[in-house]
């Protein structure tokens, strides 16, 4: 599960980055309102932990860009004790879960789990990587302002690796969840297909989202 921790207090944040890693999650935390919707607008999360006092634009606020962009990643709202007015107006914008502080972590890792599974019940129709989107309904591509077509197996690859945005995808990870194989065929299917997908979204724009890392498999991730 990816998480996006924002909050500005950096020994909390801290706390709960450390607490959700120990889970098993993947955490990347925002001390800034202003950065989040950006952020999450360019990134597959599973789960958004914002807080609501935050320089910058204010949780609430957040909340509201997100939505507003139909980005529909589950949302845990955090505030201080007693805030019901601020409680009342997180869900109405759109929250999907809400703890006072202080909390304890135990209950965070559980709710944020519970946010993760309906966020996995829901998975989003569209998928981004900066300007790369990739429809899981109608099983197209569109980089800027050029239509893609993929093939049902390349669709089925590119899929796998924009799930995966920010992890190392491993050629045996590739073959079980693209082709449904559990063992190594012997053969360079895997790096034909990259290819063919690489040279399709990444061939003659910027930044380039497919890379290659040597020895270990492939990764999307913006890089010039
Ligand atoms: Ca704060």
């Amino acid at each position: 599960m990816h998480v996006l921790v924002v909050e500005d207090e950096k020994k909390t944040a801290s706390f709960i980055r450390k607490a959700l890693q120990a889970e098993g999650f993947t955490v990347d935390v925002i001390y800034n309102g202003d950065e989040a919707a950006p952020f999450a607008a360019e990134t597959s999360l599973d789960a958004i932990v914002l807080d609501i006092m935050l320089p910058g634009r204010d949780g609430l606020s957040v909340l509201r860009q997100l939505r507003a962009r139909k980005i529909t990643t589950p949302v845990l709202l955090l505030s201080a004790r007693g805030e019901v007015d601020e409680r009342v107006e997180g869900l109405d914008a759109g929250a999907d879960d809400y703890l006072a502080k202080p909390f304890v972590l135990a209950e965070l890792i559980a709710r944020v789990r519970a946010l993760g599974r309906r966020s996995r019940a829901h998975m989003p129709v569209e998928l981004r990587i900066a300007n790369l989107s990739l429809n899981t309904f109608t099983r197209t591509a569109r980089r800027d302002t050029t239509d893609i077509c993929l093939t049902s197996r390349e669709y089925l690859l590119l899929e796998f690796l924009m799930r995966s945005v920010g992890r190392i995808c491993s050629r045996s990870s590739i073959l079980e969840q693209v082709w449904g194989y559990t063992f190594d065929p012997g053969t360079n299917l895997v790096d034909v297909y990259i290819r063919r997908v690489r040279e399709k979204i990444d061939s003659g724009h910027s930044p380039k989202l497919l890379h290659s890392v040597r020895g270990s498999g492939y990764v999307m991730k913006i890089e010039p």
